[in-house]
Formats: C-alpha cells, sequence, structure tokens
C-alpha cells in the first residue's frame, strides 16, 4: 500500500508494533522460565500479562480506526528477540544470566518506548483522542517495566552477578 498521509503511515507503524508485542508475548515466557532470581520471574511474568494486553489494545487502535488489524514484520523486534534466545542458551553462572537477561530485556522495552512515542505523537497531531490514550496507557507500562528492571538490576541481580 502507498503511503500517502501521516494516518497511512500511523497504521503501517501500528502493525509494525503489533507484529512486535505479538512476538514478544511468546518470547516472555522463555524469558521467565530461564530467569533464576524469583523476583526477576516475577517481573518477567507481571509484563507477559501486560504485553497480552498491549496487544488488545493494538486491535483496539485499529478498530478505532476503522481498519482491519495487520502485522506488518518487525525485523528488529526479531533481531532483539534472537539476541534474548541466545542469552537463554548462554553458559553462564545463575546470577550472571540473569543480569544478561534483564540487559536483552530492557533492549526490547526501549525499542518499544521508541515506537510507541512515535505513534502517540501522530495519533496527538491527527486529533484521535481514543487512540492517543490506548498508545499512552501502553507506554506507561513500557516506561515502568523499564524502571522496574532498572531497579532489579542495580539492587540485587548485577550485585550478586559481580
Ligand atoms: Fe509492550
Ligand atoms: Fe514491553
Amino acid at each position: 500500500m502507498k503511503l500517502e498521509t501521516l494516518r497511512d503511515l500511523l497504521i503501517e507503524q501500528v502493525g509494525d508494533i503489533y507484529d512486535a508485542e505479538t512476538r514478544i508475548t511468546q518470547a516472555l515466557p522463555k524469558m521467565a522460565k530461564a530467569a533464576s532470581s524469583p523476583d526477576l520471574k516475577a517481573a518477567f511474568e507481571k509484563h507477559l500479562a501486560e504485553t497480552e494486553n498491549h496487544v488488545s489494545r493494538l486491535e483496539q487502535v485499529f478498530e478505532t480506526l476503522g481498519e482491519k488489524p495487520q502485522k506488518k514484520a518487525c525485523k528488529a523486534m526479531q533481531g532483539l528477540i534472537a539476541e534474548g534466545e541466545e542469552t537463554i542458551k548462554e553458559d553462564a553462572e545463575p546470577e550472571v544470566k540473569d543480569a544478561a537477561l534483564i540487559a536483552a530485556a530492557q533492549r526490547v522495552e526501549h525499542y518499544e518506548m521508541a515506537a510507541y512515542g512515535t505513534v502517540c505523537t501522530y495519533a496527538k497531531q491527527l486529533g484521535e483522542k481514543d487512540v492517543l490514550k490506548l498508545l499512552k496507557d501502553t507506554m506507561a507500562e513500557e516506561v515502568a517495566t523499564d524502571k522496574a528492571l532498572s531497579e532489579l538490576a542495580e539492587s540485587t541481580i548485577n550485585v550478586e552477578a559481580m
């Protein structure tokens, strides 16, 4: 489809995030399984539940825009998840692996924050208030997850890995 307007671009970008979020729902259970720290496992499981909701919010975004949900293969997320899988398989001390899992997960969160930041701006400029609200709610959970992972890393995981 030819992109003619910012609205077309919004729909395309939401399709990219929709693909990315769906992939994350498949990756997070593996991350949780690979984590040794109960707190880290719990953080991944909490964000898995949130991510499932991110997928539904994106479906609501498509619906609000009067569009059929359509995925656009997100190669960047494929790559980030492939790196996470390498981390899972790595021969490492449990505490060090936990620190590495956080490193991989935070790359994913920052990618999402960048993507949501862009589509929030488009929705705002297009006057799509309901869409903006849905996207902002998810953005807030990505930011909170990133912060929680940083706190976990700094307070315990990295310290134990030393
Ligand atoms: Fe998400
Ligand atoms: Fe996330």
